[in-house]
């Protein structure tokens, strides 16, 4: 283990919550409701503030104001979860990922059972 503030906990954290954010846009619904929408802009919004990284949390708030999350569909998350992921990649020097390969990279989670998972599940009528 390494220790607090070094950079292979940053890395790690890094990996942890690109993993979370990637995997929240697979699963997220391609007709999310209006309080779904806002629940990620609300997520995103909040890791501007206070991502554990406080350069990381600075730096990802300028990329947000410069491209907002795009909340309409999974599709349109999922592309720009991988867009905002690039412009951090750039930043670091590391190579950049095509985004036509984000489905074959991060998947819906398995739970297992039948719609345990599914985000459309038990939503409320419109
Ligand atoms: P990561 O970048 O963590 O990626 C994990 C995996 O995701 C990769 O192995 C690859 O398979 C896949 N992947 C890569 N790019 C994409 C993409 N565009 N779309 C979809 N999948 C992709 N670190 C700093 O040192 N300074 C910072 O300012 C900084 N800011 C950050 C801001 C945020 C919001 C987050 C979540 C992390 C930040 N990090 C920062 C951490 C950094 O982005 C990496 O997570 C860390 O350097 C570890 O990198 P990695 O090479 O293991 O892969």
């Amino acid at each position: 283990t390494s220790p607090l503030g070094s950079q292979a906990n940053k890395d790690e954290l890094g990996r942890a919550t690109w993993t979370l954010l990637h995997v929240l846009a697979a699963q997220f619904p391609e007709e999310p409701t209006r309080s779904q929408q806002k629940d990620v802009k609300t997520l995103i919004g909040l890791l501007t503030r206070i991502y554990p990284c406080a350069d990381c949390a600075k730096h990802f708030k300028e990329v947000v104001r410069h491209d907002p999350p795009t909340v309409s569909s999974g599709t349109e998350l999922q592309q720009w979860m991988c867009r905002v992921h690039n412009v951090v990649n750039r930043s670091l020097d590391k190579p950049t990922f095509n985004c036509n390969f984000v489905g074959a990279r991060w998947g819906a989670l398995d739970c297992g059972e039948q719609l345990a998972c599914d985000m459309t599940v038990g939503r409320p009528r419109k």
